[in-house]
């Protein structure tokens, strides 16, 4: 990003509180003066069978043409014949890996008040290939699948990202000591791209003494890289560190810079429509977006507006203890710009 033009981006509002917490970030960045224009795409009602989904082919379009997009959470319709939204926009857009920082948010109390992580997972392959069949009745069969190519590619997006965002050191989570091969190639694949980062620190973590170290002291890790299962069950034990999916951003990076943000919780149907959703999830992922754009003076911008709006502590929305509703809150957000 030079700076000088406005960058067209694909905007998913979603289902159920997606869209209130969608309006929310479209405020904020028009009070930040954010040089980013939003083509909004919505679920469609029937499956289209260029994507098998009922997400169009002029949707992913639009997310391939800009190379960039925000996402807010979807309801995968109920029913056969279709493959799930994630599921698709994961596929078609070749988006290998999921990206989570985690970071401890001042003025929401966990157990932890230095969390300070980035979980990076590989999101292509592993025990999600979707490879599961009867041998016999009563054994069935799962195939785990690990490739040097894709293992090999996360691998150099998580040093790329320590290096890139000053961070010290990556450890590889994995469980080579019982599955020798698949995890082992995934660790043989880290060693090499170590070896080209001199200056991270790289080391390999059992993930079951990963977990207990996580749990009892957070501050051991910088940035985590593993395969797909794990990085599934570790990226929330992590956002739960920091007070839950509602607080947590996330990325999904493909080939080429493209990137799709989105927030990890989902589209809380308990609420939706209520004026009760908090969108800092959103939000966060939209900082990471313009964080990918090197927008970085805009990112930081309303990165400090959101943890000040937290730390003050007067328009909190429900699920962090408070009174305040979505257009309270965005309010005190946009109140909070360059105020500190
Ligand atoms: P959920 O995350 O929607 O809700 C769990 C609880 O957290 C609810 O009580 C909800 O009110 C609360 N919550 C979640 N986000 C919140 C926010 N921003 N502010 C305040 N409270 C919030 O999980 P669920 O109920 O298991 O799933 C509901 C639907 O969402 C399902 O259809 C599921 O498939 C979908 N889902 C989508 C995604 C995604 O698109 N990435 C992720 C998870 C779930």
């Amino acid at each position: 990003y030079s700076g000088e033009t406005t960058v067209t981006a694909t905007l998913f509002p979603g289902d159920g509180i997606g869209p209130e917490i969608a309006v929310s970030v479209k405020e904020i960045f028009k009070a930040a003066q954010v040089p980013i224009e939003w083509e909004e795409h919505f679920v469609g009602k029937t499956v289209d069978p260029r994507t098998g989904s009922f997400l169009t082919w002029e949707s992913m379009e639009s997310v391939r043409r800009n190379g960039i997009g925000l996402k807010g959470p979807m309801a995968t319709p109920i029913g056969k014949g279709h493959k799930s939204l994630n599921l698709t926009l994961r596929k078609e857009l070749g988006l290998y890996a999921n990206v989570r920082p985690c970071l401890s948010i001042p003025g929401y109390k966990t157990r932890y008040d230095n969390v300070d992580l980035v979980t990076i997972r590989e999101n292509t392959e592993g025990e999600y290939s979707g490879l599961e069949h009867q041998v016999v009745k009563g054994v069935v069969e799962s195939l785990k699948i690990i490739t040097r190519q894709a293992s090999l590619r996360v691998a150099e997006y998580a040093f790329h990202y320590a290096q890139t965002h000053g961070r010290k050191r990556v450890s590889a989570i994995h469980k080579a000591n019982i599955m020798k091969k698949t995890d082992g190639l995934f660790l043989q694949c880290c060693r090499e791209v170590a070896e080209k980062y001199p200056d991270i620190l790289y080391e390999e973590v059992i993930i079951d003494n990963c977990c207990m170290m996580l749990v009892k002291n957070p501050s051991l890790f910088d940035v985590l890289c593993m395969p797909n299962l794990y990085g599934d069950i570790i990226s929330d034990l992590c956002a739960g560190l920091i007070g839950g999916l509602g607080l947590t951003p996330s990325g999904n990076i493909g080939d080429n810079g493209l990137a799709l943000m989105e927030a990890v919780h989902g589209t809380a149907p308990d609420i939706a429509g209520k004026n009760m959703a908090n969108p800092t999830a959103l939000l966060l992922s939209s900082v990471m977006m313009l964080q990918h754009l090197n927008m970085n003076d805009k990112a930081d911008l309303i990165h400090k507006a959101i943890l000040q709006t937290i730390a003050e502590g007067k328009y909190l929305t429900g699920d962090l203890g408070g009174k305040a509703g979505t257009t309270d809150y965005t309010k005190a957000v946009i109140d909070n710009l360059g105020s500190s």
